[in-house]
Formats: structure tokens, sequence, C-alpha cells
């Protein structure tokens, strides 16, 4: 009977951290495509903007849905 109950524990922690790295996944957005993901340059980095303005531009739209 422990051991069921051992069991749904372990479950749900193992559940529990797939959330967790899940929603840590969504808070660091997208990988380095190696452009820029706002205005499409070359970057020759690992970096996903170009600059800071290309980010928040990039983020004000991630924010509302449209990328
Ligand atoms: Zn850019």
């Amino acid at each position: 009977m422990s051991d069921l109950v051992d069991n749904a524990n372990a479950t749900a922690e193992y559940l529990a951290g797939l959330a967790v790295k899940d929603a840590r996944a969504k808070k660091q957005g997208p990988k380095p495509t190696g452009h820029c993901l706002n205005c499409g340059e070359t970057l020759n980095n690992a970096r996903r903007w170009c600059d800071k303005d290309c980010a928040s531009d990039w983020e004000r739209l991630n924010a509302r849905g449209f990328a």
C-alpha cells in the first residue's frame, strides 16, 4: 500500500519538475538562430537580437502574442 503512495508522490514530483522546466524554457524564450529575431540581421555569435532596441521591440510584440 505504501508503495502505491510512494509511486504517486514520485510521479507528482516528476510532473511538477517538468512543469518548472517548461516554465523556465518559456521565460528564456527562443534559442539563438544566427539571425536577429526582430529584424533578421545576421549575427555571428549566440545573441538573439542585434541590440537592445530589437530585443525590446521583439519582446513587446511577443508579449502581445504576435511573435
Ligand atoms: Zn535586429
